[in-house]
């Protein structure tokens, strides 16, 4: 029997790993890919508090794992599948290796940046194809790109990315925009940003790394090459709560609702990070849910 099921071991996960540890918590981690979540797919990490080396994200991981292992968690390299008996005060965890009883879980899933579905999307990714400019955008100082869509992040990013990027060109496939009035003004307004509207990308092309995008407009058809060495894709997220879905309460997209404690609707369980309804999703926010869902279930334990 555990005390916390944590699923997922990103930054969210691991934090809340170290808290459980530290409160002597008897601690099961089940995390079906790599130990760190999208930290894995970070190539710098220049915002998180202290760590002004820069690591890279994979050694970021490692280090947030060798910190939870000080506290003797155990991790299991294994897939959540089910869980049964959600709102009694035993849950059961289904993997496909076993079943395994808890008093709290903690979901911890993160989420998945959603793809556009076209040819050299996947190929590239990484390489000119990014979904976070925040995080990618320096390495594009002085070239030029491009942004795929239309709500506020796509705005920010291209106003974020016009500051240092020879030039940006933003790509909607609507003539209207989800993006704040305030946002496509500025962004109307800044010389290095040009606005393509009706227009989506068909296919990203290159050797190694992007050369350049086919985008086609959506009521004549026609097609024009765009040279750009990156996109940045900004057309949402999709949280990864297919799990808890069907009992859990979840927002209108998806993300798991939790109150400033990290409870969800059922007790002993928690949601923390990119999978809950957070309003920056980030590192250091993942991290600071996953400390804040570990208390709550330290203190639902204890009564
Ligand atoms: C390319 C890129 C660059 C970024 N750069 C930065 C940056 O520079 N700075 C910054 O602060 N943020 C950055 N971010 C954002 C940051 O990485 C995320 O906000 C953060 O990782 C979210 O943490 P999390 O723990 O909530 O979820 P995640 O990191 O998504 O981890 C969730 C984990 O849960 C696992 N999981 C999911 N479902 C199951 C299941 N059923 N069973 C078992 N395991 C499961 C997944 O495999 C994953 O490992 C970047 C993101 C990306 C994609």
């Amino acid at each position: 029997m555990y005390d916390i099921i944590i699923i997922g071991s990103g930054p969210a996960g691991m934090s809340a790993a170290i808290y459980a540890g530290r409160g002597e918590m008897k601690t099961l981690v089940l995390e079906e890919l790599n130990a760190g979540g999208q930290m894995n797919y970070t190539y710098e990490v220049d915002n998180y508090p202290g760590i002004s080396d820069m690591p890279t994200g994979a050694e970021l991981s490692g280090r947030m794992k060798a910190h939870a292992d000080m506290f003797n968690i155990e991790f299991k390299n294994e897939k959540v599948r089910e869980i049964e008996n959600h709102d009694g005060e035993i849950k059961i965890v289904k993997t496909r290796k076993g079943s395994y009883e808890t008093k709290t879980i903690i979901f911890a899933t993160g989420a998945s940046h959603r793809k556009i579905g076209v040819g050299g999307e996947d190929r590239f990714y990484g390489m000119g194809v990014s979904y976070c400019a925040t995080c990618d955008g320096a390495f594009f100082k002085g070239q030029d790109t491009c942004v795929v869509g239309g709500g506020n992040v796509a705005f920010e990013d291209a106003l974020y990315l016009a500051r240092f990027c020879k030039s940006v060109t933003l790509i909607h496939r609507r003539d209207t925009f989800r993006a704040a009035k305030s946002l496509v003004s500025k962004a109307m307004q800044n010389p290095k940003i040009n606005i393509i509207t009706d227009t989506v990308v068909k296919q990203i092309n290159g050797d190694t790394t992007v050369s350049d995008v086919i985008i086609e407009n959506v009521k004549n058809y026609r097609q024009q090459q765009l040279n750009v060495s990156g996109i940045f894709i900004a057309v949402g997220q999709d949280a990864n709560s297919a799990l808890a879905k069907n009992y859990v309460s979840c927002n209108e997209y998806g993300f798991i609702v939790t109150d400033n404690l990290m409870n969800t609707n059922i007790k002993g369980i928690y949601a923390a990070g990119d999978v809950r309804n957070s309003p920056l999703k980030q590192i250091v926010t993942a991290a600071a849910d996953g400390a804040i869902a570990a208390t709550s279930a330290i203190n639902y334990i204890n009564g």
